[in-house]
């Protein structure tokens, strides 16, 4: 039986903290079921390396990460270093070099976790598919007469038939193997007319092979407000890449947080690792007090394990979170008086129970 491979990269603030509880319920997961084994090995690549050489990572700190199965990253971010240089030069790269044109975060309420309702009689339970490599996020723009009365900017969406393609047939791949009846489209052709109308026909023509599920079309705007009307209406969302990073946190929001929000970069044709994330940052605020929640974290990995094809250990981690915020042990972001480290021995505990 062959070990799964994890590059580890705990990055800058919080990021640490958080990924050791990650890093001991996969090693917890070892010790339960010898025939889940995870071989980890950590790469401080963060923003004091950074002060160190001037770059966020070393030369060939891409070809050193393609010979894993999977990366689990932290959080990156330091006030000594510009954003752009974080963002840019290591989570760009992994997620263009490793092709990751997936971004899927789930928008599960935990059992125990309070959103923003009241009167909530079903559980919030979908996904968002984000295209994550190219549309509206592109360098193809600019200024033009700039210090005038005149000066424009010119900003550049570029959808190719290829990528609208393989976001949506990865999304009703995702619906049938998870037996969803339906897939909603993220749109704005009514007003976005050159790139938002190539993208639903290329998704119209991708769901034409999907039968059995329907499609629907909302526009972004009113998207947006059934977030927060009726979040229990969808049950996996398309969306292109800006539309799909506002859903993202939007979604994120209604379902408890930043602490409890994880994501996963995919590279559906395994040639390359895929990455799995919290969505929060380093928040500096709280760096070294001990009580980050770790859940987004340890979630993230849970994510990086199904997508090893064990959805079983994914599921136990899950109910294993459930079960401690049932037992009252949560962080203050949650309303709870726990440390990181209690949370994460608690959700150990109980995932020993469960599986
Ligand atoms: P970045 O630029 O790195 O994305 P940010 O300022 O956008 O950082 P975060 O670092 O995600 O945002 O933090 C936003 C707020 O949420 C902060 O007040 C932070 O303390 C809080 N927060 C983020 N993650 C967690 C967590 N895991 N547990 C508790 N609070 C958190
Ligand atoms: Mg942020």
């Amino acid at each position: 039986m062959s070990k799964h491979r994890i590059a580890v990269l705990p990055g800058d603030g919080i990021g640490p903290e958080v990924m050791q509880e990650a890093e001991q319920v996969l090693s917890l997961l070892g010790e339960v079921d010898p025939t889940f084994q995870c071989d980890v090995t950590a790469f401080h690549w963060n923003s004091d390396y950074y002060l160190e050489h001037n770059r966020m990572m070393p030369e060939d700190g891409l070809e050193r990460l393609k010979a894993f199965d999977a990366i689990l990253f932290g959080a990156i971010g330091d006030s000594r270093v510009p954003d752009h240089v974080t963002v840019w030069e290591l989570i760009m790269p992994i997620r263009k070099k490793f092709d990751q044109y997936i971004n899927y975060r789930p928008v599960k309420q935990l059992k125990g976790i309070r959103t923003p309702f009241k009167d909530m009689n079903q559980m919030i339970d979908f996904s968002i598919i984000r295209e994550n490599a190219e549309g509206e996020y592109s360098n193809s723009g600019g200024r033009l007469y700039e210090g005038t009365d005149r000066e424009l900017a010119i900003q550049n969406t570029v959808m190719t038939r290829e990528g609208i393609k393989k976001v949506s047939q990865f999304t009703f791949e995702y619906a049938r193997s998870k037996g969803l009846k339906k897939v909603t489209s993220a749109t704005k052709s009514n007003a976005v007319i050159h790139s938002m109308n190539f993208w639903d026909e290329v998704v119209n023509e991708v769901s034409s092979d999907y039968p059995d599920i329907e499609m629907e079309r909302i526009y972004i705007d009113a998207l947006a407000a059934f977030f927060v009307q009726k979040p229990q209406a969808f049950e996996v969302v398309v969306a292109s890449n800006l539309f799909g990073d506002i859903l993202s946190d939007l979604g994120s929001a209604v379902v408890g947080g930043l602490g409890v929000s994880p994501s996963a970069n995919i590279n559906p044709s395994r040639d390359y690792p895929s990455m799995f994330e919290p969505v929060h940052g380093s928040a500096p605020d709280i760096k070294g007090k001990g009580i980050a929640n770790p859940v987004a974290q340890i979630w993230s990995a849970a994510l990086m394990v199904e997508h090893l094809g064990r959805s079983d250990l994914h599921t136990s981690i899950l109910q294993a979170i459930e079960d401690s915020i049932a037992a009252g042990v949560t962080t203050p972001d949650l309303g709870g008086k726990s440390s990181t480290k209690e949370v994460g021995s608690a959700i150990r505990n109980h995932l020993k129970i469960r599986i």
